[in-house]
């Protein structure tokens, strides 16, 4: 029996109208380093049309891709929208990919137009002459002249361009099962590998976001969008910020601690998300210089796992709850979300709130063994996570149009490399990535574990854990330490602090201090780089 329910196409242009009609009076607002420059949604719409109509005249249609490289800023959300909402295909750039990754993704995407940040010109201009489909380069916000003159590519000035077009363009109703965006994976391993949402993930996966269960995202919000826009989807912000009205502060290419209080204590946020390293600096920027940061109602931390410590000190001396949660590119990336369930204490709440959290109904998840087995949810046994659901990639693309399942789907779900245990009511603790696990005799070692509870020490401000070659053991974990300002503090202190929660044989054999761990392009601490530079067991 079919049911009697209209046959609506969940496309983002229907998102794009609701945005710039009914809750046109919404803003989104870039921080310009002393203050804001503002554009209603009802203007992020008419400029929306003018970009459509900009690009279809460059010759843009249906599935074609269009990269941005840019910070987060009022221009690109409208890109961010207006691009799949006319049937074109959205690529965010990662601005901090290796040239070779960049023009890799530029490439093997084959992104024809591509809009760029005024600022990022110089660094865009030495990757233009390899990007081989490129044919248009839009300069938003700069000086379109700078960029360097390259055979069969026009440059164009995003204001003068955009200002030759109507406010309005009839945007497609378009089948919701069509490409709407594209992002690539970091590529840790091997190059990046690209995944596309689809108009019906994004749209599905921001309905969720919107869900007090997820971030709750409500039209009197104000949300500081730190997550840079090429990372996995800006974690669903700008989506979801369109879908509720909510207002939306992007913070350009301000992204240090100091800045970040500078804008939030100009338009008081309620609402921001970022990774834990962003969150750390804030927290220290905080204890030099206190700022009262209450006007957050809550604040997101995920994309690696945020230290309890942290999360208590947001909490305890800042008074602003921190939510964890869990996702990747290939996830669009809401994962889980760490809520307590009903019915604990506040106290009792902290080991819920932790934890990497529960899976929202539309996605399904199991823990499988090494035998290939799927083990119990029962809060013990560990196993590699494997996801499925309307918002997570079912292989990886290629331009040949054959579907690539590098190892890394399993008869429809997604092995996402993290190893760790679920609760019989559905929590998730991620134990490590299965890579950065350290295998010492036959036993494993989190490495996760023992950051998170090394950063609890006051004088540490960062701390990263590999495992380092052992002729005897096969590895042995090595703590690389960022002592916190003014600090100092000895292994063996570190040591004995560590002492009470972990076995003998799991405490860090060696230890290393250094100035900074080294990030990935989205700020993760990068773990291959460190391994590189202890490979042969060497210490600093
Ligand atoms: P990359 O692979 O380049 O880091 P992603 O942002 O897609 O890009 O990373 C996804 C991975 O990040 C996950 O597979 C997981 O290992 C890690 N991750 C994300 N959120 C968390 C979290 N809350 N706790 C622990 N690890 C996390």
């Amino acid at each position: 029996m079919l049911s009697t329910m209209m046959d609506d196409q969940l496309s983002l242009a229907t998102l794009l109208r609701y945005a710039s009609t009914f809750v046109g009076d919404s803003t989104v607002s870039t921080w310009t380093g002393d203050g804001v420059r503002t554009m209603t949604y009802r203007e992020v719409g008419a400029e929306s049309a003018r970009l459509a109509n900009a690009l279809t005249d460059l010759g843009i249609g249906r599935g074609d891709r269009v990269g941005t490289f840019m910070w987060n800023n009022n221009e690109h959300l409208v890109a961010y929208i207006a691009i799949p909402a006319m049937g074109s295909v959205l690529h965010a750039l990662n601005i901090r990919l290796s040239p070779e990754q960049l023009i890799y993704v530029a490439n093997h995407a084959e992104d024809q137009v591509v809009l760029v940040d005024g600022s990022l010109v110089p660094m865009f201009g030495q990757y233009l002459p390899q990007l081989k489909t490129v044919r248009h380069v839009i300069v938003v916000n700069g000086d379109a002249a700078a960029v360097p003159a390259v055979d069969g590519v026009t440059v164009h000035d995003y204001a003068e361009l955009l200002a030759k077009y109507p406010d309005s363009f009839d945007f497609p109703v378009v089948d919701e099962r069509s490409a709407a965006a594209m992002c690539y994976t970091s590529g840790t391993t091997g190059d990046p590998k690209g995944v596309v949402y689809s108009h019906r993930s994004n749209w599905l996966h921001s309905m969720q976001a919107t869900t007090p269960s997820a971030m709750g995202l409500r039209i009197d919000d104000t949300v500081l969008g730190i997550v840079p826009m090429f990372h996995a989807n800006a974690w669903g912000l700008p989506y979801a910020a369109l879908m509720t009205g909510a207002n939306v502060l992007m913070p350009d290419r301000f992204l240090q601690p100091g800045p970040l209080l500078e804008m939030m204590a100009a338009v008081k946020p309620t609402f921001a998300a970022a990774v834990p390293t962003i969150w750390g600096g804030v927290l220290a920027a905080l204890a030099a210089q206190p700022q009262d940061i209450t006007h957050l109602r809550a604040v997101v931390v995920g994309g690696s796992a945020a230290p309890p410590s942290m999360m208590k000190a947001f909490e305890e001396k800042h008074g602003v709850r921190v939510v964890h949660a869990w996702g990747m590119t290939e996830t669009s990336p809401l994962g889980s979300l760490a809520h307590p369930p009903h019915g604990v204490s506040e106290e009792e709440a902290w080991t819920y709130r932790v934890t990497q959290g529960r899976f929202p109904a539309a996605v399904q998840a199991r823990l499988v063994g090494d035998d290939g087995s799927v083990v119990p949810n029962d809060g013990k046994s560990l196993g590699e996570l494997e996801v499925r659901g309307p918002w997570i990639t079912g292989s990886y693309y290629s331009p040949e149009g054959v579907a690539v399942d590098p190892g890394k789907f399993d008869d429809g779900w997604l092995r996402t490399g993290d190893v760790g245990k679920i609760t019989p009511n559905g929590y998730l603790t991620l134990v490590d990535r299965s890579k950065d696990v350290i295998k010492s005799g036959g036993e494993w070692i989190s490495s996760v574990d023992l950051e998170n509870a090394v950063m609890g020490h006051p004088a540490v401000a960062e701390a990263a854990v590999i495992g380092i070659p052992d002729e005897k053991w096969d590895e042995r974990p090595l703590a690389a330490i960022v002592v916190a300002e003014g600090a100092s503090v000895q292994p063996e202190e570190l040591r004995e602090f560590l002492s009470s929660r972990f076995a003998k044989w799991q405490l860090p054999e060696y230890w290393t201090f250094i100035d900074e761990v080294p990030k990935t392009s989205v700020g993760k601490f990068d773990k291959k780089r460190l391994r590189a530079r202890h490979a042969d067991g060497e210490l600093d």
